[in-house]
């Protein structure tokens, strides 16, 4: 039977985007019940029956709850909040926006995405720059966040440089931005913190590890207008980052990366673990360095095989695609040009796969449309300024 607290769990991680907020503290759960069958069912109120997000966030909570371990079947019905119901949501929004700023500058219509595996040298990196070269590349506007401290690579891989840091009072973190295609990728890392002096830089980077990826999240401004992606690159391994990852951010969710061999399946096994206890869903696996495919089309499992398949069904997430061994891989991030946007090819056409299952599927983009913010701001008119 599954954990009725998981479910309560992953129903924090299903966000309103326009009020900014989850379900369960808006106070759009009516009921939660969790049959012994690994039936689940949700009652959500939605402030006006004809609520265009309806098929947004029934999908949402079908996701997030239906990957609880132990879940088997997902049924969300919808009914309307009452005047009173409506009166009390409107009231936590107006309370929140007014006096608890929110502690990041990520838009609710973000999906936050991190990028783990069990150990490092897997390509997760790569990964991380090559997808979200692919996203932008759609059109869509990607942020990225090398949190992987100790091994930030992340904007020598996508070609940016600069300086993160902008000085003042308030320690801004400005992401250095490039278009891609009709969209555009904005980039925060560690390793691009270097202030004027490389004192300083050492200072800050000691400064940030203290403080941890949570709080390094607080002071990045991601700038105006939509930000459909934010990937994070993990440190490797099973760390304290995940965990403040999921008391800040419960809407994360985790991709998981790993080798086509088995010994690597275990561990990033243990990486998904982590996640869970998080109460973080995992929304699919992603094999990399899978089998060599020569000129002659002959295949060559270099790294072995099977590993994405077994990792998935062992955690029960879909594999979401898998990267073959090719050295423009290596050979683009080093000079900044991700081998995904290379034309067509082996790797090209498995990060254009990978992205579109992603984007359509395991974790779709926020559809922006209204109902909430126009009750909201009927309210604040019927209130007067606040
Ligand atoms: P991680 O972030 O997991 O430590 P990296 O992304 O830094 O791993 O990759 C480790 C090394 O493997 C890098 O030199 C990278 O260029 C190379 N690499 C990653 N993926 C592939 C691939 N699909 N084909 C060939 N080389 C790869």
């Amino acid at each position: 039977m599954p954990d009725p607290q998981a479910v309560r769990a992953a129903l924090l991680g299903v966000i309103d985007p326009e009020l900014g907020d989850n379900v369960v503290d808006l106070g759009m759960v009516r009921d939660v019940t969790v049959g012994a069958d690994g039936q689940v069912e949700v009652k959500l109120a939605l402030t006006t029956a004809g609520c265009p997000l309806r098929a947004q966030l029934t999908k949402d909570v079908e996701l997030r709850v239906g990957s609880v371990p132990g879940v088997e079947g997902v049924k969300v019905t919808m009914g309307e909040m009452t005047v009173d119901e409506r009166k009390a949501l409107m009231a936590r929004a107006r309370w929140k926006v007014r006096d608890n700023a929110p502690e990041t500058d990520i838009p609710p219509t973000t999906r936050v995405v991190a990028i783990a595996s069990g150990k490092g040298g897997v390509g997760k990196s790569s990964i991380t720059a090559n997808l979200a070269a692919t996203l932008a590349a759609r059109g869509l506007v990607v942020g990225v966040l090398d949190a992987d401290i100790g091994g930030y690579s992340i904007p020598r891989m996508l070609g940016v440089d600069g300086v993160n840091l902008e000085a003042g009072d308030d320690k801004k973190i400005l992401p250095i931005e490039r278009a891609i295609g009709a969209g555009r990728i904005k980039v925060v890392s560690m390793g691009a913190m270097r202030g004027a002096e490389e004192d300083e830089a050492i200072m800050w980077r000691g400064f940030m590890l203290n403080r941890a990826v949570q709080h390094f999240l607080e002071d990045v401004r991601w700038g105006d207008g939509p930000l459909d992606y934010l990937l994070i690159d993990m440190p490797p391994g099973t760390s304290d980052v995940q965990m403040g990852l999921a008391r800040m951010l419960p809407r994360t969710e985790m991709l998981i990366v790993t080798t086509p061999a088995l010994a690597a399946q275990k561990v990033a096994a243990r990486a998904a673990d982590m996640a869970r206890k998080g109460y973080l869903r995992v929304a699919g696996v992603i094999e990399n360095m899978s089998a060599f495919t020569c000129e002659h089309g002959e295949s060559y499992p270099l790294f072995g095989a099977g590993g994405g398949v077994r990792l998935a069904e062992q955690i029960g997430a879909p594999l979401l695609g898998s990267i073959p061994i090719d050295p423009a891989v290596a050979v683009g991030g080093d000079e900044g040009r991700p081998a995904a946007l290379a034309g067509p090819g082996p790797v090209a056409d498995a990060f254009a796969a990978l992205a579109e299952r992603i984007v359509t599927e395991a974790i779709p983009v926020v559809e922006m449309t209204t109902c909430t913010a126009r009750l909201l701001d009927s309210v604040e008119a019927a209130l007067g300024p606040a």
